[in-house]
């Protein structure tokens, strides 16, 4: 058969030329999806959950994800022709599509806003992304044959290096260029970027070898040592590298080197002697461009422990559970073993052939469990953190695309990542606050996203806590979830013994210095005798939080925000810890000139201020957010405590989230009251759980811990529950209480914050908002308009209105569009152009 033959097709067969229309999601708040026109050619190409690009306004070229391709035109307007198809397989699942179009409408937000925390941006293109060359391409060993286009992007980027879009299509003198730009990236010839400040800096490592003209036989290399032996020294270098290296078994490894600071930090080897061997060229440098995610040696075998029996009693149970139930919350006590009963159940899911995802918050993302999970599976894991650059992110992304990662350790974020064939979640630390994204919108809670993404794709949810929150108890207690308990430590290890310190009492006695009280040093220093470690918690971070003039009782306030700046005294500045003004701390007052100035209550960095004067030979280190700004600093305080280079353990929050170290026994808390007094219906709940989780780091390991808790209100209850473990109390007492007073579990919330420059137009708003949401919703469920405790943040007044919908009976779905409605009959209003409403659905 002739090829025109096998082409030709009679005429009056031609079918109609079907015009297909694709309807995208742009990365922007657009209340809708935008429709474009597919060009004939491209009919094939358009899938759902692809890139495509398209104009968008008179200018900016975008990427957009195809949410549905259809054949129906839009009737309000003329539909654009969509300019390019940028990928042939979906970015984007199906399963992860249904998840953004229910985020986008239970959290009250748009797709696009979803879709953009969604996509690391190097997956979001426009008309000023910009290439650069891959940093591992070499022109002169490229084995790829380049077209002339890519050639002259490639002599261009060497000039020049880098460029946008808009600059390539000039150079090219074409419209449609993004083709060639597909093929150099798949050629690992170039690489795209959003930022310039994002730029892709590849990790490399210095390394060391022979030169070449030692190895090639035996009798050279020989020559060469009998020709140093006159220099000792540099014969030690010499057969250490030798020694480091299997160079004598196979002169061909030499090629590999050895790294250069294996031997510069080496004690014994003498650092002039290593440079007169690079200089004479006996050896020679060269770098070594590493990946990020280092390949693990080999899949190893099972690395996971052995569980105990009462682990393995409890892993049996999940998976019993599992059967009839398909979400599971583990109530195991700090230092029970969680973590391994969860590698243990991952490692199942991954046998089976599912993915897993493993959420963990942020700070409690560390290393430690980092290392432990590489263990078990080697480069099967991935790692998602919000400190890692966009490069890092779309390695991750495309890793799971390709079946590279099948499991996933991340913080909440990776509930955007494209699953395709999950089996099991795990929210470790279910309890924690940091699962919510306060900014921007979406405001998602990710352990509840959790459940969503586990029923779209038919995967099981194990969430684990010592400290379960209120709500998710409850469902346990309904039956709607099942209850697994764990009420032993791990090995010989006990929860540690709680004791009070009467801080007023103390301080009548004369037994206060400063803030610590006589126990608390005394049982310090006996930790430290014996060579244990000490953790200390202040819910602070700063010197003071705030300063006043003795004479005239001035406070400093930030000039932006309703507070008053705390003071830091590293920086000698005032700083608002709401948006970051600072100002340097005047030695008089500036309203009566008084020298009076003192500061007031006290921070982590004044703790650790005093410490050191109180006992100069601790080591001890601080870790808040002014102390781990820089992306390795917090890993670095957690190592050297680890290794007890450091032996006191100044922190925040930071400290509390489930660290394990092995040599902790003694937690003090040096005010517990700041913690108790919050203003919110789950204080009780927060304050409980923060306490068990700080006094949780102590005795992980058999060493008796030890936890101590100064207060100025010893009668408090809940200290009686937390030194009683008495977790179930807590519970009973807290959800009587929303009961009565209507608070979730019972309800659903919504806040409402009604911002504004000023004062009174703020509050004009939100009255009008109030009554627009009180005409649809009735008056019950409706609460405010009232200025919430700090009532101006960053120039912009603030007025609260909480919504409450019940849970039962109500249709939600319907409360929520009415919600919405209110919202946008108050900002039709042309006077109100400066208001803006921030809708946060389950606020926390
Ligand atoms: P949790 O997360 O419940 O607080 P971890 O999982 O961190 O507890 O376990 C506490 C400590 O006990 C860790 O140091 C861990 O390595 C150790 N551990 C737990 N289970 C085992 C096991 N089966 N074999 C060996 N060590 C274990
Ligand atoms: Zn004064
Ligand atoms: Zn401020």
């Amino acid at each position: 058969m002739t090829p025109e033959l096998e082409f030709h097709i009679p005429a009056d067969d031609v079918p109609d030329r079907v015009t297909l229309f694709a309807d995208v999601i742009l990365p922007l708040p657009l209340p809708k999806l935008y429709t474009y026109r597919v060009p004939y050619q491209m009919s094939d190409e358009v899938l759902v959950g692809a890139r495509v690009l398209v104009q968008f306004g008179s200018k900016k070229v975008l990427s957009c994800v195809v949410a549905r391709v259809h054949e129906e035109p839009p009737k309000e307007y003329q539909a654009k022709y969509l300019l390019e198809v940028i990928d042939e397989k979906p970015v984007v699942t199906g399963p992860q599509l249904r998840l953004f179009l229910w985020m986008a409408e239970y959290y009250l937000c748009t797709l696009g806003e979803v879709i953009n925390a969604a996509l690391p941006s190097a997956l979001k293109l426009s008309s000023e992304s910009q290439i650069q060359l891959h940093p591992q391409f070499n022109i002169e060993t490229n084995e790829w044959p380049l077209t002339s286009h890519e050639e002259k992007i490639v002599f261009a980027l060497r000039q020049k290096q880098h460029l946008t879009f808009t600059e390539v299509g000039q150079l090219l003198q074409l419209t449609s260029f993004h083709k060639i730009i597909k093929s150099l990236l798949l050629k690992d010839i170039i690489i795209i970027y959003e930022e310039i400040a994002e730029k892709y800096a590849p990790k490399v490592v210095k390394k060391v070898r022979l030169a070449s003209s030692f190895t090639t036989d035996e009798e050279t290399l020989e020559e060469l040592f009998n020709q140093l032996a006159p220099k000792p020294k540099q014969l030690d270098v010499l057969l250490k590298y030798v020694q480091l290296t299997p160079i004598l078994q196979n002169l061909r490894m030499n090629e590999e080197g050895l790294e250069k600071n294996v031997l510069t930090s080496n004690p014994h080897l003498s650092l002039s002697a290593i440079n007169s061997l690079l200089k004479k060229g006996v050896m020679e440098q060269f770098d070594v461009v590493v990946s990020r995610f280092p390949m693990a040696e080999g899949r190893g075998p099972y690395l996971a422990s052995d569980l105990s029996t009462a682990q393995a009693a409890a892993r049996d149970q999940v998976l019993e559970t599992f059967e009839e139930k398909s979400t599971v919350l583990l109530h195991g006590i700090t230092g029970s073993g969680k973590t391994e009963i969860y590698i243990d159940l991952i490692n199942k899911a991954v046998e089976a052939g599912g993915q897993v995802l493993y959420l963990l918050p942020e700070i409690a993302l560390t290393a430690q469990i980092v290392t432990r999970l590489k263990r078990v599976f080697g480069d099967r894991l991935g790692v998602y953190h919000s400190k890692f650059s966009d490069n890092e992110r779309v390695e991750v992304w495309n890793g799971i695309l390709s079946g590279r990662f099948q499991v996933v350790v991340g913080v909440r974020s990776s509930v955007f990542l494209p699953f395709h064939s999950l089996s099991l979640i795990i929210v470790d630390e279910e309890h924690e606050p940091s699962y919510k994204q306060h900014e921007p919108a979406p405001r998602y809670n990710a352990r509840e996203v959790a459940f969503m993404m586990a029923q779209f794709q038919g995967a099981k949810t194990l969430l684990g806590s010592a400290t379960p929150s209120i709500e998710s108890y409850y469902h346990c207690k309904t039956g709607k979830w099942g209850l697994v308990n764990l009420h032993e430590r791990y090995g010989e290890a006990t929860l540690p013994e709680v004791e009070l310190v009467d801080t007023r009492q103390e301080s009548l006695r004369k037994n206060m210095l400063s803030h610590f009280s006589q126990r608390l040093v005394h049982d310090i220093e006996d930790t430290l005798h014996r060579q244990e470690q000490v953790i200390l918690f202040q819910n602070r971070r700063g010197y003071a939080p705030f300063i006043d003039c003795n004479d005239c009782a001035w406070i400093p306030k930030c000039r932006n925000c309703a507070v008053s700046l705390s003071y830091h005294k590293f920086s000698n500045e005032l700083r608002c810890h709401y948006c970051g003004y600072t100002e340097r701390k005047p030695n008089d007052c500036p309203a009566c000139g008084s020298t009076m100035l003192k500061t007031v209550g006290f921070g982590t960095e004044k703790i650790e201020d005093e410490l050191k004067l109180i006992m100069p030979e601790a080591r001890i280190q601080r870790m808040d957010l002014d102390t781990t700004k820089k992306k390795n600093s917090h890993q670095q305080i957690i190592e050297d405590f680890e290794q007890q280079r450091t032996n006191v353990l100044v922190g925040t929050q930071m400290v509390t989230k489930g660290l394990d170290f092995e040599h902790v026994s003694l937690v003090g808390i040096l005010s517990a009251d700041s913690i108790i007094h919050f203003p919110d219906f789950r204080a009780h709940e927060r304050a409980y759980q923060l306490f068990v989780q700080v006094s949780g780091r102590a005795g992980r390991k058999g060493n008796k811990g030890k936890v101590l808790i100064q207060t100025a209100n010893p009668n408090q209850p809940i200290f009686q529950r937390v030194i009683q473990n008495d977790y179930m109390g807590l519970y009973e007492q807290e959800i009587a209480e929303r009961q009565k007073f209507r608070y979730p579990p019972f309800v659903r919330m919504i806040r409402l914050t009604v911002k504004h420059p000023e004062a009174r137009p703020c509050e004009g708003a939100a009255i009008l908002l109030a009554k627009e949401l009180v005409d649809r919703l009735g008056r019950t469920g409706v609460l405010g308009p009232e200025a919430p405790h700090i009532f101006k943040i960053r120039n912009q007044f603030l007025q609260e209105i909480h919504v409450k919908l019940d849970r039962e009976g109500g249709n939600l779905r319907e409360s929520k569009a009415q919600v919405l409605e209110a919202v946008q009959a108050l900002l039709k209003n042309k006077d109100l152009k400066q208001v803006r409403v921030v809708i946060d659905v389950d606020p926390s």
